[in-house]
Order: structure tokens, then C-alpha cells, then sequence
């Protein structure tokens, strides 16, 4: 049976008393790329900041789904994000976590492959660099606390009710970033979104379940011509050994590990609890064929041993909240200017087929920019939704999803907070200007008259 609410089932009436546990200027719901950034952004503009996280640590998708590589920060050879996601990156460095930015090839065994700069890590020094960064910063932050409520007052956000072991309580914040990417806050709080239409629901991009390999030559397999590499991809597929046309891995230092994005499961509704689930069964036994396959018939893999799952099923899309504006595709390709613009995207712009093994894949000449208004739902005052739900259509939410965009879109959102906050106005009514100028301060790149490009003595020599 599907977890879909059934609108005959019978309803239980529950009358709760939820203690109210904390008042803040600004509360963060989601820890994830954009989230984490958020809260550091508003914590380090002095504003008291809660981050409410359900997983059992920060970073979301790049580190409890194991996506263990970021992009959008570079288009070609032009870094596009700068600010605290840079910071980050350097910390995750300076703990051994990543060699830094690399030359790499996205999809390399599939139809269209794309070379690109990114920046692979082990996810597991992730965990610790986040939880450094917000501790540094001052951000009060709960892991394992599942938001479930906003807290309203008429039309407006004002706090959040969550979850956790020790029951049920609320938060109260003058403004609420949503940065779950499922845009819980604002679907719950009534804003207008999209991704929510029954047909869409059943047709979203594959969720992916990713796993780790121990004992990888990882050299060997990429010195392997890409033909070779190729024409073993599609004889795993042909056979319905591996689940879509890529042998896609990210490594990390010291070469001896592969981090697999190779499974595929269609036909998943993320907002849904029993397909989620069966997402997660059903993505462990294509690991298990696939570790098989590529034990048995891929150079560098044959003594390679399964070292881990990751604890959550990558999830590409869900809901997209209707904002002030709403991000195109014409507008990336376009290369469209924007008054408000706060953040740089470069792509690549990344749909995968619902169904099939495919995927549409390719780079915007040039980076792009995203706007203020984009974050702000069209009318919910006391809340700023950004990450992967910010206000885009799907095919530009292919090129915005990236963990650095988010990143970048997730220091504008703690910036734009803390000042509504601060200055006891909505964030409607804040100046882009305003934000502009702080991100600005801090090294963040909002604009393309910001972008100079890099002879990238930051990137070093290949696939890492
Ligand atoms: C399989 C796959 C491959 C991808 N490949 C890449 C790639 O190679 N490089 C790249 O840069 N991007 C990649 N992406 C895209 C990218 O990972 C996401 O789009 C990006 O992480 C979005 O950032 P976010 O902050 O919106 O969400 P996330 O990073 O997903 O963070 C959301 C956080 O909110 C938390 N949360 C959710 N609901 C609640 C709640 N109710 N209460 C409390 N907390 C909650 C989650 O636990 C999570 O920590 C990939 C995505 C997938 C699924």
C-alpha cells in the first residue's frame, strides 16, 4: 500500500501540549549544504540561530546519502562560488578530508559525458568539518530533531514544531529558513508550490542509493580508455547486472576507495514514506548486483570490498516552492541579469530520465545568475526557503540542485535572515542591496560582474 493519504480513512483527533523549548532570531530546518551554511552565515551576522537537523549529522545529501563529491563550483575553468562554501571547503581540506578541486569527468561512461572541476571528499571528514564550522560560528544546533510543524501567527512563519527522542516542542524565530530541499516548512505553512501534481509525483528522476568500495584500484579503472569503459557499461545493463548506463564513482584520498553513484530506482515519490522505503530495499539489492558485476568484470574492482551504505537514499527532486521569481532555463542559457541577484550557478544542467537509463546532461556556456527573489515564497511572510527548493522550474532546478549553488544560495538565505531579523522587518522588505553588500564583504560571488577567471592553480592535476 502507498503511504498517499487515503481521504476516507478515519481521522484521529489529538489535542497536543507542546512546550515551547527556545526563542531565536533565526531558525534553520535542514542541515544539509544549504542549511549548514545558512545558520553559519546568520549565526556569524550576530544573529541567535537554531539548526535543526533530523539526521544524526550536518552536511544532508553529501554526507548521510554519501554523495561525496561538489560541483557548481566551477564553470570551466571559472570559480562561481566563493564566501563560506569556499571556507568549507578549505577546513574539509585542512582535515584531510579531500586533495581539493580536480579535473573530472561527469557520466563518463554514458552517452554524453562532461568534464568538469570538482571537489570529491570522504564524506565521513565532512561530518566533522561541518560540525566544526557551526560550533565555530556560535549556531546552536539539533541533530535528530525531525521538524513537523511551522508555528504560525496568522499568515506568517514564526518557529517550528519538531520532533526528536525526547517528544514533541517548539522553537520560535522571528524567521524560518527552510532548507530541507523537500521544502517542509513551506508546504506545511501553506505556500504555493510545485512538484506536487499526482502525474509529476509518479514520474520524478531516479533516487539513487549510495555505496562505498574498499580496496579499489581506482588508477587502474581510470586509465581504462573510455570506449572500454563504455562497452562495459552497456553490457552490465544489457545483462541487468548495473541500472543505468555510467560506471559514475567519486574517490577519495589515497585512491584506494570508490564511492559509487551507480544505482537507479525509478518510479519513487520521496514524499512519500512507504516509497521511500521500498527505495532504500529495493537500491540495496541492485548494490549487491552491481558490486558483483564490477568484482567480476571491471579492471580495478576485483578485489574490491563493500564498505559501507549510505544511511539514506539520495533524493534528486521533490517540491519546489513558487516564489517572487521563478528560475528558468531560459534565463541560465540566456545568461539573464538580475538586480537581485545573489548567487552564481554554473551547472551542469543535470535531468535524469524518469524512466530508462539515460540522463540529459550538459554544461551553460557560462555561469549564471539566481535572484533574491527566488528564495522568497510568493506570500508566507517569516520564511526564506533555499537549497534545492528554492522557486525554479524542473529544468532549471537541474542546474541549480548542486551542492555548491545550494552552498552559495544557502549563505544569501542566512545573510537575508539575520538581517530581517535584526532590523524586526520581513525578509521581503530587506534591500537586495543590502545582502549584496554582506556577501559581497565576505568573498561571495553574486554576480557575474563578480567572476574573474582563474588560471586554476586551485584545481590539481586529474580524476581525483
Ligand atoms: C543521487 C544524487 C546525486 C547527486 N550528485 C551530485 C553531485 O555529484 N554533486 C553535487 O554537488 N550535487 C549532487 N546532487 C544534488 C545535491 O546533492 C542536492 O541537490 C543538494 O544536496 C541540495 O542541497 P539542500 O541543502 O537543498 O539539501 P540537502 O543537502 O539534501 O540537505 C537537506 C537536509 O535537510 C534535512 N531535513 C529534511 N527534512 C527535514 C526535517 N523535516 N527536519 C529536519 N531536517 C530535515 C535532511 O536530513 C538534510 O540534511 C546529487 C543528488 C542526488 C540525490
Amino acid at each position: 500500500m502507498k503511504g498517499a493519504r487515503d481521504p476516507k480513512a478515519p481521522v484521529l483527533q489529538e489535542q497536543l501540549r507542546t512546550p515551547v523549548d527556545g526563542e531565536y532570531d533565526v531558525i534553520v530546518a535542514g542541515g544539509g549544504a544549504s542549511g549548514l551554511i545558512a545558520a553559519v552565515a546568520a549565526a556569524r551576522a550576530g544573529a541567535r540561530t537554531l539548526l535543526l537537523e533530523h539526521a544524526g549529522c550536518l552536511g544532508g545529501t553529501g554526507t548521510y546519502a554519501m554523495v561525496a563529491q561538489w560541483l557548481g563550483f566551477y564553470n570551466g575553468d571559472t570559480r562561481v562560488v566563493g564566501g563560506l562554501p569556499l571556507e568549507l571547503t578549505r577546513r574539509v581540506q585542512a582535515l584531510g578530508g579531500s586533495d581539493g578541486f580536480a579535473r573530472y569527468v561527469l557520466a563518463e561512461a554514458s552517452a554524453r559525458p562532461i568534464p568538469l572541476v570538482n571537489f570529491p571528499f570522504n564524506p565521513e571528514v565532512v561530518k566533522i568539518a561541518c560540525d566544526r564550522f557551526a560550533r565555530d560560528a556560535g549556531v546552536h544546533v539539533r541533530l535528530h530533531s525531525r521538524v513537523v510543524a511551522p508555528v504560525m501567527d496568522g499568515p506568517a512563519v514564526r518557529g517550528v514544531v519538531v520532533e526528536d527522542v525526547g517528544g514533541r516542542r517548539a522553537f520560535l524565530s522571528r524567521v524560518v529558513v527552510d532548507a530541507t530541499g523537500d521544502a517542509i516548512v513551506g508546504a506545511a505553512s501553506g505556500a504555493a508550490f510545485e512538484g506536487g501534481e499526482e502525474e509529476l509525483r509518479r514520474r520524478r528522476q531516479p533516487c539513487t542509493l549510495v555505496f562505498r568500495l574498499s580496496n579499489v584500484d581506482v588508477a587502474r579503472f581510470r586509465a581504462l580508455p573510455r570506449e572500454e569503459k563504455r562497452a562495459l557499461a552497456l553490457e552490465g545493463v544489457d545483462a541487468g547486472r548495473i541500472f543505468w548506463e555510467s560506471l559514475s564513482f567519486c574517490s577519495t584520498p589515497g585512491n584506494t576507495d570508490a564511492i559509487c553513484l551507480m544505482s537507479r530506482i525509478p518510479g519513487i515519490d520521496a514524499l512519500d514514506a512507504v516509497d521511500l522505503g521500498r527505495a532504500e530495499m529495493e537500491g540495496r539489492a541492485q548494490v549487491h548486483s552491481i558490486v558483483d558485476f564490477l568484482r567480476e568484470r571491471v579492471p580495478g574492482f576485483e578485489r574490491s570490498t563493500l564498505a559501507s551504505i549510505a544511511a539514506h537514499v539520495g533524493v534528486r527532486e521533490t517540491r519546489r516552492i513558487r516564489g517572487r521569481h521563478a528560475l528558468t532555463e531560459a534565463d541560465i542559457v540566456g545568461g539573464r541579469r538580475f538586480a537581485d541577484a545573489i548567487a552564481l550557478g554554473a551547472g551542469p544542467m543535470d535531468l535524469h530520465e524518469a524512466g530508462g537509463t539515460g540522463i540529459s546532461l550538459w554544461m551553460p556556456e557560462h555561469a549564471f545568475e539566481i535572484p533574491l527573489a527566488c528564495l522568497l515564497p510568493e506570500a508566507t511572510p517569516g520564511l526564506v526557503v533555499t537549497g534545492r527548493a528554492i522557486s525554479a522550474t524542473r529544468s532549471a532546478n537541474g542546474g541549480s540542485r548542486h551542492m555548491g549553488t545550494a552552498m552559495a544560495l544557502g549563505e544569501a538565505s542566512g545573510v537575508l535572515a539575520a538581517a530581517a531579523a535584526q532590523q524586526g522587518v520581513e525578509a521581503a522588505q530587506i534591500d537586495a542591496e543590502q545582502v549584496r553588500a554582506t556577501l559581497r564583504r565576505h568573498g561571495a560571488l553574486v554576480a557575474l560582474e563578480d567572476l574573474q577567471p582563474e588560471r586554476s592553480n586551485e584545481t590539481t592535476a586529474l580524476n581525483a
